[in-house]
């Protein structure tokens, strides 16, 4: 491929992303750049197609590690698949099986992509949208409206491509299975693939629906609540089943995967079940002990700082935290004690630090000079 773009990129990855994080990138473009969903759109099709080659080679751990070290350069007389020429549907199908198993069994991204199609009943496809919530809604659990576009079956003709009125017949290039043999490399193998007159539909129509221009399904917009589960970690999905796109010959829709996205919280950071809070207080503070009032995700809250804390101690708030996504027992608020050191004391401050200082026996500043200004006293002697 004349493409040089660099693969983890292309799939939006870190160069550290594993097996399975590669696996649901990939399947992440795939799903969002096919051409099916994105018809006449030709950079649409070239993502698709440039996500395929990169999976080819980061899926596999020869290739990645030889990619990995020496760039395109170390893949160059390797045998790879001509993603540009081949029918997005065969690329599909040729990685049809991570689509399946992506989320604990539950179905397959869609049978289109596997094995024979013909007229049987085919799984719709799944599809995947964004949930943006925040860390108080971690805690409560929310309710979000999720607004999507999907391919969905065409009213007027409903699904059949025909127009009104006339019935979609039979394919004469592949008999009505959906499918034929195909040769390549000067015969030396064969292959079955997806008809390409009929799209492996089995039927074609000949007047075709004026609202869908044949192809039995139109974009749609639709809204749906769904119900965020308390507890639940970014980038974690929850399954609408049957949101999906519609099946085939009778078959069940897809499912929809709404992937949470938390959104950083001002105040605090999350780690798993815990909430940590960088708390600046004053070194007298620190020092002599103090009840200081914090904010919590709920409200606020009262700590005690005992005398002689230190920079970094850290004051465990029990159950302060959000609620595990199983069991729903609260993690702890943690705050860390961030020592802050006066920048403009007043005369009267200074005065006391100074005198401090002095029972502390520690050398300190000359009151009036700086210390350059001393250094240069004492090297002019
Ligand atoms: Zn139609
Ligand atoms: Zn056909």
């Amino acid at each position: 491929m004349a493409t040089e773009r660099d693969y983890y990129e292309i799939l939006s990855i870190e160069r550290t992303a594993s097996g399975d994080e590669i696996k649901r990138a990939y399947r992440k473009m795939a799903m969002k750049y096919h051409p099916d969903r994105n018809p006449d759109n030709e950079e649409a099709e070239i993502k698709f197609k440039e996500s395929a080659e990169a999976y080819e080679v980061l899926s596999d751990e020869e290739k990645r590690r030889l990619y990995d070290q020496y760039g395109h350069a170390g893949l160059k007389g390797r045998a790879g698949h001509n993603f540009n020429q081949m029918n997005p549907n065969d690329i599909f199908s040729m990685f049809g099986d991570i689509f399946g198993d992506m989320f604990g069994g539950g179905g397959g991204f869609g049978g289109q992509s596997r094995g024979p199609r013909g007229n049987r009943p085919t799984r719709g496809y799944d599809l995947e949208t964004l949930a943006e919530i925040s860390l108080e809604e971690v805690l409560s659990g929310c309710e979000k409206d999720i607004d999507f576009t999907r391919q969905d079956v065409c009213d007027t003709c409903d699904g059949s491509g025909a127009k009104p009125g006339t019935d979609p017949i039979t394919c004469s290039t592949c008999g009505g299975n959906g499918q034929v043999m195909q040769s390549g490399l000067g015969g030396m193998f064969r292959m079955v693939t997806t008809c390409p007159d009929c799209n492996g539909q089995g039927k074609v129509v000949k007047e075709h629906c004026p609202e869908c221009s044949g192809k039995g399904r139109i974009l749609k917009d639709r809204k749906i609540s769904v119900k965020i589960p308390a507890g639940v970690h970014d980038g974690q999905a929850v399954r609408i089943a049957g949101e999906g796109e519609p099946g085939l010959n009778g078959g069940p829709r897809g499912d929809l995967h709404v992937v949470i996205r938390v959104n950083r919280h001002e105040l605090f950071v999350r780690d798993e079940d815990d909430i940590i809070l960088k708390m600046p207080i004053s070194f007298t503070q620190a020092s002599l002990g103090a009840n200081v009032t914090i904010p919590t995700l709920e409200g606020e809250d009262e700590i005690t700082i005992k005398a002689a804390s230190q920079h970094g101690d850290v004051i465990k708030v029990q159950g302060g935290g959000l609620p595990n996504l199983r069991g729903g027992r609260r993690g702890n608020l943690l705050v860390v004690l961030l020592i802050e050191i006066p920048k403009n004391l007043t005369d009267k401050q200074e005065e006391l630090l100074r005198e401090f200082a002095e029972t502390e026996d520690h050398d300190v500043l000359p009151h009036s000079k700086g210390f350059w200004e001393k250094i240069k006293e004492y090297m002019g002697g």
